[in-house]
């Protein structure tokens, strides 16, 4: 074996080290499954094994869980044989199964993280040992990718645990940490790191029971099983609330309730293959590829800097000025000091620069509190940040974030006072939201290292950091920028200048849908109950509100300003003047908008909307809230389509994270490209044409999507992964 390391002791207990050779992290190849096979084997006929401890070989933890780029991969499981696919499927039950039914007992010695099919792996044992590290972690996040734990996870955790206990780890991928596990009875014992092989062995020699609890003719589901009174309120309930929180979007999470809810009425062996069946039924679902692809393989690619141009040195940015402390500054100077960067905080003054600032010590405050930081690590951290009106201080940095008024004439005007300050071989980003990057450039006497670099608010919570080239911006500062988001570990996108560069824009087009259908006549309450139910994190109106409807106000206003005969006057532009102008509704921000925000209790839609838009429709059938839902999905999708024409994005990847990490695009699609490939170009193609002629050009397919329909390309196929690399 590859895979296994198998060394007998006097006692005749076997230490099987699993250490995938060649990997920093055990994972769950396909050659480890078949081991598995090959392991239980051994250990079952080899007359001088009493027993096995299962251990790690690596430092970085017991077990990641399967290898998702093999699953992910083309094709799936079986090649399209329903029963080739099963039986693949099925290698990993049966191998953990053969495991636990060997007949001698087994113990694991969990000497770090063990996730998903590692975790798996360990409950397939008799008797878990684990290491009390503090960072340990032990989980099923297989939901979160849109996949089913298929390695026994929803039969093993539920008979251990309860169905309502195991609830969360099953359906929100949440993990537990050492001690959480003792007390939900998933391990058996926490022990000093270091001592958890000795402490398997002991119970191998001590006790050693081979037989799992399941097994046993006394066992019952803690809780009740799908039968008992209290079992069976637990599924009519968490049927519910799954419902409630999913709205059906996810058949992930739909398949693991149907398994553990069928799955705990037979015996295990027959629930064992009752989970491989609905684990293969989510693996085939486009959302499931969509998930796997851009929230894991994706994200973890651009983590990595995959879109990095080659051949720039790796910039290590160690001090950087940030000009400007309101919210988005203060916030950027925060992540900065968190990831060991020194930090000038400029603002116009000494007093908003220490406001900014104040940002960072409330937060640390916070932390310290609840024990997830020292106080030293604490004022270590904030002594990066240094609060300051002058400019002279900006000396030294390795590059420059941006963030004031959004305003050209300021931001000209702190470009020429920084560039002053600085190396040549610094970088200048700008965070401007909305300001083409080569227009701002233009007041920069090094445009070349002049680039946008947007972050998202609220910065210390958003994952997404959208990088914009100017016309001028050349290869190393797009290569530094990104080593500057990477040490601040955020993901970065790449896109070209636009207006509302790539995220905004798309993201723009959801909330003009809303107002669209606000137009239409449809009561705010349906649009926005629909507008959740597709998955976005909140209605279109209640987004409007939060981003402020002011904002928008202005916008439109410079929109019309600047493409002239070009700009389509849309009926809802009134509404919001109106709510601005007239009535002082900015949105959450001043607590009016399309809702009221009562200090106490939650908001309510605003009575007065229904004066000044007629509400035709009150009540929502089938077709209408499909209609709402394919309005709203369809509309982002082509503007991302649209980017990718312009040349604005080139990435699909990087469209699929972004869309998702930006502005909360669906997950369940795992993308608007995703979203599309999934459906089918020419699909896609036809709907639009259907919803041009109902609603109007907004829906018109670019010619690139025709061009492509007719090909029968996918944007994965036709864009696939930009090697910039090779450019
Ligand atoms: P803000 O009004 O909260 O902060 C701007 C700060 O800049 C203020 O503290 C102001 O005193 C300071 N400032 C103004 N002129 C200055 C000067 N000459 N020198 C130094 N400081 C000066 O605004 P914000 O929301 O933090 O936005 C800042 C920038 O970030 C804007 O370009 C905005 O478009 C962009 N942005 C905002 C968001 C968001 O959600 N708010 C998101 C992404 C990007």
């Amino acid at each position: 074996m590859e895979n296994f390391k198998i060394e007998v002791d006097g006692d005749g207990i076997a230490l099987v080290t699993f250490d995938v050779p060649g990997r920093t992290m055990n994972t769950l190849t396909a050659s480890v499954i078949k081991e598995i096979g090959e392991l239980v084997e051994t250990i079952k006929t080899d007359d001088a094994i009493k027993g096995a401890v299962i251990t790690s070989g690596k430092t970085t933890g017991f077990c990641a869980g399967a290898d998702l780029g093999e699953l992910g991969g083309e094709g799936g499981l079986g090649g399209g044989d329903l029963q080739a696919a099963f039986d693949a499927g099925f290698a990993l039950n049966k191998a953990f199964r053969a495991l636990e039914t060997g007949g001698k007992p087994i113990a694991a010695a969990i000497n770090g993280l063990a996730l998903g099919g590692g975790l798996e792996f360990v409950l397939a044992t008799h008797y878990r040992v684990v290491a009390d590290l503090p960072k340990l972690q032990l989980g099923l996040p297989e939901a979160k990718v849109g996949l089913l734990p298929g390695g026994g996870g929803t039969q093993r955790l539920t008979r251990l645990m309860g169905v309502m206990a195991a609830a969360p780890y099953l359906l929100e991928g949440k993990s537990m940490k050492p001690a959480e596990a003792l007390g939900a009875k998933v391990v058996h014992e926490v022990v000093p790191a270091g001592t958890e092989v000795e402490a398997a062995k002991t119970w191998i020699k001590t006790k050693g029971d081979p037989v799992a609890p399941w097994d046993k003719k006394e066992f019952k589901i803690p809780g009740g099983g799908p039968y008992t009174p209290t079992g069976a309120q637990v599924f009519i309930m968490g049927n519910a609330m799954l419902r409630k929180n999913t709205y059906g979007n996810y058949p992930a999470q739909q398949n693991i309730m149907k398994a553990v809810y069928e799955g705990l009425q037979v015996p295990f062996d027959a629930a064992i293959r009752i989970e491989t069946r609905y684990f293969l039924k989510t693996l085939m679902t486009p959302q499931a590829k969509g998930m796997i692809r851009t929230l894991f393989l994706s994200l973890q690619e651009l983590g990595k800097g995959s879109g990095r141009p080659a051949g720039v040195p790796y910039y290590d940015v160690k001090k950087v000025a940030v000009l400007g402390a309101g919210m988005m500054g203060a916030g950027i100077a925060y992540v900065q000091a968190m990831a060991g960067i020194e930090t000038v905080l400029i603002d116009q003054t000494q007093e908003a620069a220490d406001k900014g600032k104040g940002y960072a010590e409330a937060l640390v405050k916070k932390a310290v509190s609840r024990g997830k930081l020292t106080a030293e690590k604490g004022e270590a951290i904030l002594a990066l940040i240094h609060p300051t009106s002058d400019y002279a201080n900006v000396k030294g940095s390795d590059l420059v974030v941006e963030a004031v008024f959004e305003n050209r004439d300021v931001k000209a005007q702190v470009t020429k006072l920084a560039e002053a300050q600085l190396a040549d071989t610094a970088v200048f980003g700008s965070n401007t939201s909305t300001l083409p990057i080569t227009g701002l450039a233009e007041a920069s006497i090094r445009p070349e290292s002049f680039i946008g670099i947007h972050f998202f608010s609220p910065v210390d919570k958003m994952g997404l950091v959208e990088i914009i080239l100017g016309e001028k911006t050349d290869q190393a500062t797009i290569a530094k920028s990104i080593d500057y988001v990477l040490k601040i570990k955020k993901t970065p996108i790449v896109v070209n200048d636009s207006r509302g560069f790539y995220t905004s824009r798309c993201f723009g087009t959801f909330v003009q849908e809303g107002m669209e259908l606000l137009s239409d006549g449809i009561a705010p309450a349906i649009i926005d109950n629909v507008g959740r139910a597709t998955g976005m994190p909140r209605g279109p109106l209640e987004m409007h509100d939060d981003v402020a409807l002011d904002l928008s106000h202005k916008i439109a206003i410079q929109t019309k300003k600047d493409l002239g005969d070009k700009y389509e006057e849309r009926p809802f532009t009134a509404v919001i003047a109106k709510m601005v102008e007239d009535l002082g509704r900015y949105g959450r921000k001043n607590g009016k908008g399309f809702y009221d925000y009562p200090e106490k209790g939650p908001k309510t839609l605003w009575p007065g909307l229904s004066e000044l838009v007629e509400v035709k429709t009150t009540d929502a059938d089938k077709a209408l809230i499909d209609q709402i839902r394919t309005r709203l999905l369809y509309r982002q999708a082509v503007e991302a389509a649209r980017c990718f024409e312009e040349g604005v994005i080139t990435d699909p990847r990087e469209a699929d994270v972004g869309a998702i990490l930006g502005w909360g695009f669906a997950p369940w699609t795992g993308g608007p490209v995703s979203f599309i490939d999934g459906i089918g170009v020419a699909k896609f193609v036809e709907t639009l044409d259907q919803l041009t002629a109902a609603y109007g050009t907004r829906f018109t397919p670019p010619a690139l999507l025709r061009e492509m329909a007719a090909k029968g390309e996918t944007f994965y196929s036709r864009f696939g992964v930009k090697e910039k690399a090779a450019a």
